[in-house]
């Protein structure tokens, strides 16, 4: 396929991968400009739009269901909705990994401005994916997104095989709120290189944020295996 595209891109120029106009390479600047942003105020622990002064619904099941969130704090750069959610569904689904960079560089100016300024981070973690699906797909779009951030952030990014997914992923989309937050154990996933995480300060990324589940199991995980603290970042935000 590469042979196939570095060839067509000298008989077509390459064009935006969403919007499919020649305008710009690979993700051109009016879809970026289409990206909506999460309503403001937002829950200043998870991220959800939420009242003002008042626990956030998401917190609150949080709190029921473990005692609280294994991260510090969750942040979105954007609405799961229109062109940021069909950039997603490209990146992952149809094999679009080229588009991983581009989207990376806007995720990273994002926390750099806006999501976590003045905040620094001992690493990058990208949300492992379980080696069945790694294989299917074979990338974990949420390692390709984190190389452009941890590159702007200057920050080191954590080696694929230090973190890993034990229990394959379930069709979560299929099942309800409530059976998702019982389907997840911190037990699914399992860090490799203790030494690596022990004492650090994490930012976990992945590419959507729906209930928090996984990324809370996941932070449980790091924790566990010694993380001082861990805070989550996603492209999208799905609500
Ligand atoms: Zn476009
Ligand atoms: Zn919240």
């Amino acid at each position: 396929m590469r042979a196939l595209d570095g060839f067509l891109d000298l008989i077509y120029p390459p064009r935006c991968l969403v919007c499919e106009s020649w305008e710009e390479p690979l993700l051109c600047s009016e879809c970026v400009a289409q990206f909506v942003p999460v309503p403001a105020p937002i829950c200043v622990v998870c991220g959800h739009p939420s009242e003002p002064e008042r626990v956030c619904r998401l917190c609150e099941a949080a709190a029921d269901r473990w005692g609280g969130w294994a991260f510090e704090q969750a942040r979105a750069a954007g609405q799961h909705t229109g062109a940021l959610r069909h950039a997603l569904h490209l990146l992952k689904y149809r094999q679009k990994d080229a588009l991983a960079e581009p989207l990376g560089a806007w995720l990273a100016d994002k926390c750099l401005t806006e999501l976590f300024p003045g905040s620094s981070f001992d690493a990058i973690v990208a949300l492992p994916l379980s080696i069945k699906k790694r294989k299917r797909r074979g990338y974990n779009q949420a390692v390709l997104l984190a190389q452009p951030l941890a590159e702007q952030l200057q920050v080191a990014m954590l080696p694929e095989t230090a973190f890993v997914r034990t229990r394959a992923e379930q069709s979560q989309m299929r099942l309800g709120a409530q059976q998702r937050l019982s389907n997840l154990s911190p037990d699914d996933f399992s860090v490799v290189d203790s030494d690596a995480i022990r004492g650090q300060n994490l930012l976990l990324l992945d590419d959507v944020l729906t209930t928090g589940a996984t990324l809370h199991c996941a932070s449980a995980a790091l924790r566990k295996a010694g993380a001082a603290q861990v805070s989550v970042v996603t492209l999208s935000r799905a609500f």
